[in-house]
């Protein structure tokens, strides 16, 4: 197979929440593969900048906060800006909340939807307009989960956000799939980031865990980078809808 299926070069890639974790391991794969990135975070993505720029790509950095919809317009028209157009959305940005169900409350509830599912349905929708009006192929990668296809445990919030987000993308493959848009998902196993840094110091669960996991090892952040730019690239113009688990076997076992 031609490496030129996998070449990013002149394009540009959105990825929310790659200061740190899967978005930056994401964000430097699709760098390496030669496109620019546009990284939208709460604060300024140092490390990952210097890390992109070291690459020879475009950066741009957009400070925003996913937990509402307001930024969503302002990040499609500075992308513009800078570099005319968005190729690649990475729906990246995420968050979690740990409580029994019995406990749970509302806000915790809200704070992760509003997040996890409401900004990445309402982002890539102005990014699909976008590559609509101007007649483009686009490629829009979200970022699932084991818990897109498992109940888990003590996350009812994140559990339904996932498992909506493996929805979403199915839907909105359908919608799109004729107008030139890649809807796909990732949906990473057990990852050693910042989100499962709980999970990591309970010494029971983390044994439970890592057990269960063909693989003998949690994934790190760049065993995403592969994922991400073939279903960034031309080698996944006929991939449509699919959540590719990148997992060390678990959802096999
Ligand atoms: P992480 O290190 O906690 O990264 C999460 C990213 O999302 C951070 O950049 C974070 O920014 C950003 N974010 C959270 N709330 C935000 C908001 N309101 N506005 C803008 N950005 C926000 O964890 P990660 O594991 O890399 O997570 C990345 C994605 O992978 C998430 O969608 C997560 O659910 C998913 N995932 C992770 C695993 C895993 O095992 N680690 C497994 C499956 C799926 P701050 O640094 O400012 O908080």
């Amino acid at each position: 197979m031609s490496a030129t299926l996998f070449d990013l070069k002149g394009k540009t890639a959105i990825v929310t929440g790659c200061n740190t974790g899967l978005g930056q391991g994401m964000a430097l794969g699709l760098a390496e593969a030669g496109c620019n990135i546009v990284a939208v975070n709460r604060r300024a993505p140092e490390d990952t900048q210097r890390h992109v720029e070291a690459l020879g790509v475009g950066f741009l950095s957009i400070e925003a906060d996913l937990g509402s919809t307001a930024p969503i317009e302002d990040i499609l028209v500075r992308t513009q800006e800078t570099f005319g157009h968005a190729d690649i959305l990475v729906n990246n940005a995420g968050t979690i909340r740990r409580a029994d169900s019995l406990e749970f409350t509302e806000k915790d509830w809200d704070e992760v939807m509003d997040v996890n599912l409401k900004s990445l349905f309402f982002l890539s929708q102005a990014f699909a307009r976008r590559c609509i009006d101007k007649q483009r192929r686009g490629k829009i990668i979200n970022i699932a989960s084991m818990l897109s296809f498992q109940g888990g445990i003590r996350v009812p919030s994140y559990t339904a956000s996932k498992s909506g987000v493996l929805g979403l993308t199915r839907l909105m493959a359908n919608e799109w799939a004729p107008k030139g848009i890649n809807v796909n998902a990732i949906a990473p196993g057990y990852m050693a980031t910042n989100n499962t840094e709980a999970l990591r110091n309970d010494p029971e669960r983390s044994e439970e865990i890592l057990k269960r996991i063909p693989a003998g090892r949690w994934g790190e952040s760049e065993d995403l980078a592969g994922a991400a730019v073939f279903l960034a690239s031309s080698a996944s113009d006929y991939v449509h809808g699919h959540a590719l688990a990148v997992d060390g076997g678990w959802l096999a076992r």
